[in-house]
């Protein structure tokens, strides 16, 4: 739990329930790898409550209002940046760019969340929200905008361990009429002179809502004042979520906003993978696949770490998560074959072979303790090699085991006939990259795909699969 900075035993506000929130994509860009880290993180800490037999209640929002680049309130906005790349306009940036992500999530086998709620959806509940806190006495207004005084809420930026003296002394007030740094825009009014794609009515004018209120206001709508869970990564926690907090406490009067803040820690990108949503070079699920990578190795080599511990990202790494996945596999099915015909043993505590039963249990501590995923797979490992498991308990166990991990274990390569003019494409394009004609062999993978099928490059050449 960031807030008390301790691990501590998870007691939900309703018995048998679990509300979670997690921060979601801002949708201007394609997410990158390191993004997904954060969704995989909060994919895995579901699915393994909902293994200790919680009812899980999961909203994700979208950020598609168009925000800073900054984490102030100044600097470009980010929809904005992506019209002019494109020359679409902010609502089909969002529409595109939210399309991506969940195609990346499905590839990574996260499970789509209980709600998934768009900032521009929910406007009234935001406004609504700037309008309890304004009762409160806790904004002003100037002269770009409607701001959160944090000066008058008292406990503000105390999970973070804020040093507000500091940030107030030595550091200059920026120039745009905020009392203190640490205030921020609840509602940001639209240029005089220009007409924004999206912008809205609103009491104090016509405008936009800022960078942290859709997150208060969606996770109590659809969560209640105070929930259980609240995930995001380990950067959202000086600013976003301590802002978060601000407005939500400081709206109901109530605290804790929420009990428990889980914070995944970055990938990190070294020189040779150079990692920026806002400047366009991104690595991302799409270009792993196109690079022969099969998602769910990514996905396995970020469950071998702690979600809390910061990840190099190497490509050496992920080939060795992909080749682990594809042995894992390839006995995972050989096990499925040699048990077929045996009824599965049923592996609830009273009925079964004793080292069964171990192996779930020890399989379930590690992830119940602080989702310590690297002691869950090396439990599967276990499992896959030891002799003494007779194969239907062994497969009882590996299915018991991918509800959770999801890592496809019994995914065989598909076999289908590819038309011959697919294969001559491929051919074509492996001819290209040969020569190391990148566009011809961009523009051929292009054609492939229009006719459905997917190219990968591996090791001795390429492989066709349908889109
Ligand atoms: P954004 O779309 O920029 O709001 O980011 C989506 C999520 O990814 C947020 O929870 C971020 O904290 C998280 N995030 C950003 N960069 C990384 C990274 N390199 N590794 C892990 N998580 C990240
Ligand atoms: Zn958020």
């Amino acid at each position: 739990n960031t807030r008390t900075r301790r691990k501590e035993e998870f007691k939900p506000i309703t018995k048998g329930k679990v509300g979670i929130y997690t921060c979601g994509p801002t949708v201007y860009h394609h997410a990158h790898v390191g993004n997904m880290r954060s969704y995989i993180f909060a994919d895995l800490l579901k699915r393994t409550l909902e293994m200790a037999g919680y009812e899980v209640n999961h909203v994700m929002n979208i950020t598609d209002v168009g925000h800073l680049v900054s984490d102030g309130d100044e600097g470009e906005d980010k929809m904005e940046v992506g019209k002019k790349r494109e020359g679409l306009n902010a609502w089909q940036i969002a529409e595109k760019y939210t399309n991506s992500f969940f195609s990346h999530c499905d590839k990574l086998n996260i499970k789509r969340p209980t709600t998934v709620c768009k900032a521009t959806d929910h406007i009234k509940e935001q406004i609504e929200l700037v309008k309890a806190l304004e009762d409160k006495g806790l904004t002003y207004v100037i002269e770009d905008g409607v701001y959160f005084d944090t000066s008058k809420f008292q406990s503000y930026g105390e999970m973070a361990k804020l040093d507000i003296e500091g940030l107030q002394g030595g550091a200059r007030i920026v120039d745009t009429g905020k009392k203190s740094n640490t205030d921020f825009a609840l509602w940001k009014f639209s240029p005089k002179d220009a007409k924004r794609d999206m912008e809205w009515d609103s009491p104090w004018g016509k405008g936009f809502p800022g960078w942290h209120i859709e997150c208060s206001a969606m996770s109590m709508h659809y969560l209640g004042d105070q929930f259980d869970i609240h995930t995001g990564g380990i950067d959202h926690i000086p600013v976003h979520h301590t802002n978060e907090i601000a407005q939500s406490e400081g709206a109901t009067g109530k605290a804790p906003f929420v009990n428990y803040w889980l914070h995944n820690e970055f990938l990190q990108f070294g020189e040779h993978v150079k990692m920026s949503k806002s400047k366009g070079d991104t690595l991302t699920i799409d270009s792993l696949e196109d690079k022969g990578y099969d998602p769910l190795a990514y996905r396995y080599l970020m469950l071998t770490a702690h979600y809390r511990s910061p990840v190099k990202f190497t490509w050496e790494s992920l080939d060795a998560a992909q080749k682990t996945l594809k042995n894992l596999r390839e006995k995972a099915i050989e096990i499925k074959q040699n048990a077929q015909g045996r009824p599965l043993p049923d592996l609830r505590p009273s009925n079964q072979p004793h080292a069964l039963v171990n192996m779930l249990d020890s399989f379930k501590s590690g992830l119940f303790d602080d989702l310590n995923s690297a002691i869950s797979l090396k439990i599967l490992h276990d499992v896959i090699k030891d002799p003494g498991l007779a194969v239907n308990g062994q497969l009882a166990l590996l299915e018991e085991f991918d509800k959770v991990l999801n890592l496809d274990l019994f995914k065989e390569e598909a076999s289908v006939d590819i038309p011959g003019d697919v294969i001559e494409l491929a051919e074509a394009r492996q001819d290209a990259r040969t020569n190391k004609d990148w566009a011809e062999s961009d523009r051929l993978r292009d054609e492939i795909a229009e006719k459905g099928y997917i190219v990968k490059d591996t090791p001795d050449g390429f492989e066709i699969k349908k889109a």
